[in-house]
């Protein structure tokens, strides 16, 4: 079978469009699993480049960066076969309207956790589904990894500038030797910046990231929600840094607890955010947080040239009911016909359309059980 080349919208459409509603069967407490996958689905520019090919590169388009670097170990080796089952697994999610196992991925994902000793996703225990999207990603991200020319020019005018090339340097120590498309899909910038309460010193860092980990206010019984607005202003705050994680300051030479403030310099095209529910002490936070389904503005978050007026639209939800160590995962997805639908394992129900009132969109799809919310920038 040809693999479609997609060039216009319409094209997209036709590929997108009344395809991709397919069940996955649970392999034993892999709900988690299942839901991520789902989410992923959704994310139509990254199934275009695993499904798709374009004008000048009539075959899918992840096989022209698969074969860039040659896999040296086993390690590498399983990351490549991974991304092969990935586009096994999306190929069948999109042409079967079946309901399909992702064995595959499973022995893939176990596979690699044995090898690199990430022993949390070993076996059939009920698994986090934040850390196991953190996990594929970066294991995606290996597996189609190559170098790539990335010089940085320019001499600075002012602060702006100088961190600009601050984080340009950054990115480049990352990434220079290995960089994917899941790198251009998901991954931004946060910007970390480390102030000394005594003699006011400041130290700023940046790190790479393909979520933001945002904390979210226990409201306790009062069942009061709290917006997305209000989650992202405690991010930005910051924290101060208790008696545990004490810093020593460059300015001063003392060892302080130290304000952390963090922003986003670098904004990604998928951008996916983190509701911390589950707290140190073993808690699970049941805030509902009321987020907006599109139009998210992320400016007041972000620090640098980016601060500008882009718009994200959110396209999946991530859910999890029950408690700590347990409960269950389920998908909320914005298909391409604009119903939203639940993917809940083998089960697929239509939940509304992006036509219904903003009322009854907001009370099917904002629930006390979001986890984890996939935003996409518009264009
Ligand atoms: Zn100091």
């Amino acid at each position: 079978m040809s693999v479609p080349i997609l060039i216009t919208d319409d094209d997209r459409f036709k590929v997108f469009s009344g395809r991709g509603r397919t069940g996955l069967s649970n392999l034993g407490n892999t709900c988690f699993m299942n839901t991520i996958l789902q989410c992923l689905c959704k994310t139509y520019d990254f199934t275009e480049y695993m499904l798709c090919g374009k004008k000048d590169y009539r075959d899918n388009l992840y096989k022209r960066d698969i074969t860039r670097k040659p896999a040296k170990t086993e390690i590498e080796n399983i990351q490549k076969h991974l991304v092969v089952c990935w586009e096994k697994l999306l190929f069948a999610m999109y042409d079967l309207n079946t309901v399909v196992g992702p064995r595959s991925i499973h022995n893939c994902i176990q596979a690699l956790s044995i090898k690199m000793g990430r022993i949390e996703f070993v076996g059939h225990g009920q698994k986090d589904a934040e850390e196991f999207y953190g996990f594929l990603m970066e294991q995606l991200h290996l597996g189609l990894a190559h170098k790539i020319n990335f010089t940085i020019s320019g001499t600075a005018k002012n602060k702006i500038d100088e961190m600009a090339i601050e984080a340009a340097k950054s990115w480049k120590a990352f990434f220079g030797n290995e960089y994917s498309e899941i790198v251009k899909l998901f991954y931004g910038q946060e910007y970390s910046l480390i102030t000394c309460p005594k003699c006011g010193f400041e130290s700023g860092t940046y790190q790479p990231m393909n979520r933001i980990n945002i904390p979210v206010p226990d409201m306790g019984m009062s069942r009061e929600s709290v917006s997305l607005k209000d989650c992202l202003q405690i991010y930005s705050e910051g924290e101060t840094l208790d008696k545990e994680n004490k810093w020593i300051c460059e300015g001063c030479k003392e060892s302080v607890c130290a304000k952390k403030r963090l922003s986003i310099w670098r904004k990604p095209k998928n951008l996916v955010i983190h509701l911390k529910r589950f707290t140190k002490e073993g808690r699970k936070i049941n805030t509902t947080v009321d987020f907006p389904l599109i139009g998210l503005s992320i400016k007041d978050y972000c620090i640098g040239y980016g601060i500008d007026s882009s718009k994200y639209d959110l396209y999946a939800i991530a859910n999890h009911t029950g408690g700590m160590g347990g409960g269950h995962y389920y998908a909320y997805c914005r298909d391409y016909d604009n119903n939203w639908r639940e993917y809940n394992d083998s089960s697929i129900n239509t939940l509304c359309s992006t036509g219904d009132s903003e009322e009854r969109l907001s009370s099917i799809l904002k629930k006390n059980t979001a986890y984890l919310l996939f935003y996409r920038i518009r264009n």
